[in-house]
């Protein structure tokens, strides 16, 4: 679904610079020119299609900044654009629930509301576990995170919190208090930290005590930051936008350094911790296949590289389609590997034969080429216990199938 913003924006010429910044966002504008228009608007539709309204703090009929109360009490996450500069505004609107300000005065700002609409887009998706036993202070952080459109959490307890963790794996950074009555939030940091790491989940510790040697305390302990109270919004947010990015970049880092660039298979690094993890918890038995592509040189000299890419992808998403429920990968040229836990040999053999019929029924189609590929395919279910000497016979077995003419399987005796 495509969510809409609402702009309630008098100035043209500023209006026509935030619809192209919104638009670009891939979001809806619905836009009024005033408070009473937006009343107008916003009536006929329901607010849960709205991912945010952009305000103007001076309005012809709301000059003070009335429109941000009205979209507040629609129950909308609000951004409020001025081109007031004075400390009385800002002071203002901050004291209102909003998301964030943003001051007219340079073209920087565009950038800014075009990088914070994809975060509250992003935000819907993100787990955040404030662990608090004051109420005042647990509820002031869950509706300042619910505002940024955060799934929130909150744990009045720190083995409550470690309960919530283990539950809800999409939780990304959890939020500690430091005095609470059963645990203190640095133990509960070296807790947290037993079931996920540094990638995995951000921890910031709070408390109210002035003492420096506790922020070196979290830290040591194995959390991102530390923050006094009282701090001010703009402080909380930077510093859990800061956070959350930090996971979202390591998972970006780690998705490319797992996968092969032209396939998006896994690849052989990732397939091996995969299939090591596999046998650590233990397995009746397990089957290891290795395929290898027939004469693919010959398609690469008679039909360019660009297709020989062509046909590499084509059997990588065979591949998906065939062994979604195993461990696939390639790993390397024209060859790929797949690990199949708990398969017997029978079964195995199978599986991939019917996978070795489907890539030599399949036409691989490009603008001026149509041409269909064989593989040869080696198996082995010899329980070795080892990943290397399974790979070391399923390649004997390949190299087998390879002598007897390819396009053929061969299995364990
Ligand atoms: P065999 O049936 O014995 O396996 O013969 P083959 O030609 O498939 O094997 P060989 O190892 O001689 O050649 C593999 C070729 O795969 C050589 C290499 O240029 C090509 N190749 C490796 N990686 C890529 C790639 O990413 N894209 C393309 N287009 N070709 C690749
Ligand atoms: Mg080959
Ligand atoms: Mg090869």
């Amino acid at each position: 679904m495509k969510f809409k913003v609402l702009l309630i924006e008098d100035n043209e010429s500023s209006m026509r610079v935030l619809k192209r910044v919104i638009g670009k966002a891939n979001l809806d504008v619905v836009y009024a020119s005033s408070l009473t228009q937006a009343k107008v608007i916003f009536e006929s539709t329901a607010p849960e299609t709205y991912l945010c309204a952009v305000v103007d703090y001076t309005l012809p009929d709301a000059p003070e900044g009335q429109a941000i109360d009205y979209a507040i009490e629609s129950f909308i996450p609000v951004i409020v654009i001025t081109d007031r500069s004075d400390e009385y505004v800002r002071e203002h609107i901050l004291s209102k629930n909003v998301i964030d300000y943003i001051p007219k005065q340079n073209t920087q700002i565009f950038e800014y509301l075009s990088r914070l609409l994809a975060r509250l887009e992003k935000n819907k998706t993100i787990g955040v576990l404030v662990v608090d036993d004051s109420t005042q202070s647990r509820n002031s952080m869950v509706s300042l995170l619910s505002r940024h459109n955060f799934i929130t959490y909150s744990a009045t307890t720190a083995q409550q919190g470690l309960i919530m963790l283990r539950e809800h794996p999409e939780i990304k950074l959890m939020i500690t208090n430091e005095y609470m009555p059963d645990m203190s939030g640095v133990a509960l940091t070296v807790e947290a930290r037993k079931l996920y790491g540094k990638d995995e989940l951000s921890i910031i510790g709070i408390s109210a005590s002035r003492s420096s040697s506790l922020l070196a305390k979290f830290i040591k302990s194995g959390a991102n930051d530390y923050l006094n109270k009282p701090y001010c919004h703009e402080e909380f947010f930077c510093r859990i936008v800061q956070n959350v990015e930090y996971i979202e970049q390591i998972d970006t880092i780690r998705k490319a350094a797992n996968t092969d660039y032209l396939t998006g298979l896994p690849n052989r690094r990732h397939f091996f911790n995969k299939a090591e993890s596999s046998i650590r918890r233990g397995l009746d038995c397990m089957t290891m296949a290795l395929i290898d592509l027939d004469h693919f040189k010959s398609i690469n000299d008679n039909f360019g590289h660009d297709y020989g890419d062509l046909v590499l992808k084509e059997v990588a998403r065979l591949i998906n389609r065939h062994f979604a429920k195993f461990h696939v990968s390639r790993f390397g040229g024209e060859e790929f590997c797949i690990f199949l836990p708990n398969v017997n040999h029978d079964d195995a053999l199978e599986f991939v034969e019917s996978f070795r019929l489907a890539v030599s029924k399949k036409v691989i189609k490009s603008a001026d080429i149509r041409h269909s590929c064989t593989v040869s395919i080696g198996v082995t279910s010899q329980l070795t216990g080892k990943i290397e000497t399974m790979l070391t016979l399923a390649d004997e077995h390949l190299y087998a199938a390879k002598a007897k003419g390819r396009n053929q399987t061969v299995g364990d005796n």
